[in-house]
């Protein structure tokens, strides 16, 4: 039909490399590549394993990799090329180090002919200082994606005198526009409210709750326990909804102390569970530097029956999306949090740093679709207290669920073919070309 005799765009995408961003910013290529775009993605050596999943199901004509070496800085030890790997303070030092991209990269397209440069640069937000610039070198359009929502970019942009989000805020608002991984329907007076007040351009995609390219076991890393085994221990719950899945992103580690707390509530819950723990080793440059576990001694051989503990990188999405899993304790990271809203899980929110408060406020406060039970990434839960919402939350008749569910359906609906996230990802192609 229409779509399909109009100018396909030609994207260079250029994703901020922490999984937080990167997988959402993948998944929406995914999109634009499903729509007949010819797409390129920067990436790093260490993050090119990212690029698996697309790899695997877009033909090499439409989906290119442009390698260029993680620029050195004296702050991240080599070989480091996500923030992941580092702890959040160290989000200044990986910014400076990225901007080292510029460079080779207005050099590579220096050695495009000009029937093969992009039309237009697919940023992550964080990198949009640099990438406006080399946009504008090339007369190419620059837009951005951000991996939070609208509600936490109103917080953000809100804040004065914070130079790097100052900088990124001008430089998104100079911008052809913005891709938000959020739905219409969740939140439509911030969207408006960002694309009026701060948006000069008044260009705000919304597209979310993007979906995982592939659920599997490799999406953002390998899972450390063998897919196959997750899945075969989950096939093996005979009851849907019973299992409580635990996990707080690629960020953070739990300390000794609420790691106790944690599992002293799990023992006496009586609950099944999948608890993802980061291992320690992938932290560097942070004040818990401890390479020890810190999983309480006899813990995993006591609740054998009833749990699995994987240390490392979990198969997250291919555990959210399981009939088995009921409810989720989580940081509440927009990423996760939406994969909990399309797992159909109900969420337990234990914020923690950087957007986990704003989107807390908008899911527990708000609108009542979640629960709290941490406060913040200092904060050591009540055993005995947490025991029983973990218990409650696999329950039919856990009190926030149904309107969850409404609220679920919602954005299950906005992704189908003519819901408010399907048509702004076409309206977002057609415009590329504009
Ligand atoms: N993730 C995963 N396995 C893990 C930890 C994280 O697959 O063991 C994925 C998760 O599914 C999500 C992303 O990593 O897509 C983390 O996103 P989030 O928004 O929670 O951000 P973070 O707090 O990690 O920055």
């Amino acid at each position: 039909r229409i779509m399909t005799t109009m100018k396909k765009p030609h994207i260079l995408v250029v994703p901020f490399p922490q999984s937080g961003h990167m997988l959402p910013h993948l998944d929406l290529t995914h999109q634009l590549l499903l729509r007949g775009a010819t797409v390129t993605v920067l990436v790093t050596p260490q993050t090119d394993p990212y690029l698996d999943p697309l790899r695997s199901l877009h033909s090499p004509e439409h989906f290119k990799t442009l390698v260029l070496p993680f620029p050195s800085h004296p702050s991240i030890p080599s070989g480091v090329e996500t923030l992941q790997q580092l702890p959040l303070e160290a989000l200044p030092h990986m910014l400076e180090a990225l901007s080292g991209l510029h460079d080779p990269l207005v050099d590579f397209l220096n050695h495009q002919p000009p029937w093969a440069l992009p039309d237009v640069i697919l940023g992550g937000a964080f990198l949009s200082p640099w990438i406006n610039k080399a946009a504008d070198a090339f007369s190419l359009k620059s837009i951005y994606f951000l991996p939070i929502n609208a509600h936490m970019i109103s917080i953000l942009w809100d804040v004065e005198h914070r130079s790097f989000f100052d900088e990124m805020e001008a430089a998104t608002t100079a911008s052809y526009g913005l891709v938000v991984n959020t739905f219409y329907e969740l939140e439509s007076e911030m969207v408006e409210f960002v694309r009026t007040k701060y948006l000069t351009h008044h260009r705000i995609w919304t597209v979310g709750p993007l979906l995982a390219v592939k659920a599997g076991a490799d999406r953002g890393g390998q899972s450390s326990l063998p897919a196959e085994k997750v899945l075969a221990w989950l096939d093996a719950c005979s009851e849907d909804n019973s299992v409580v899945y635990i996990a707080f992103g690629s960020q953070i580690r739990l300390t000794e102390e609420q790691t106790a707390a944690l599992a002293a509530a799990l023992e006496a819950s009586g609950v099944r569970f999948i608890w993802a723990v980061r291992d320690a080793a992938k932290k560097v440059n942070s004040g818990d530097n401890s390479e020890e576990d810190v999983m309480p001694a006899g813990f995993e051989e006591r609740v054998k029956d009833k749990g699995l503990v994987i240390r490392g990188w979990a198969p997250q999405t291919m555990i959210l999306g399981h009939r088995a899993v009921g409810s989720y304790l989580t940081h509440l990271g927009w990423g996760s949090a939406l994969e909990g809203m399309v797992g159909g899980v109900v969420m337990l929110a234990w914020p923690m740093q950087a957007d986990h408060f704003s989107n807390a406020e908008m899911l527990v406060d708000e609108l009542g679709v979640a629960v709290r039970v941490g406060e913040n990434k200092d904060s050591v839960p009540d055993s005995g207290k947490l025991a029983r919402v973990l218990a409650d939350s696999v329950k039919d008749d856990f009190p926030v669920r149904a309107r969850f569910m409404k609220l679920r359906e919602k954005g299950m609906e906005a992704i189908k073919e003519g819901g408010s996230s399907y048509n702004n990802l076409d309206d977002l192609v057609a415009e590329m070309c504009v």
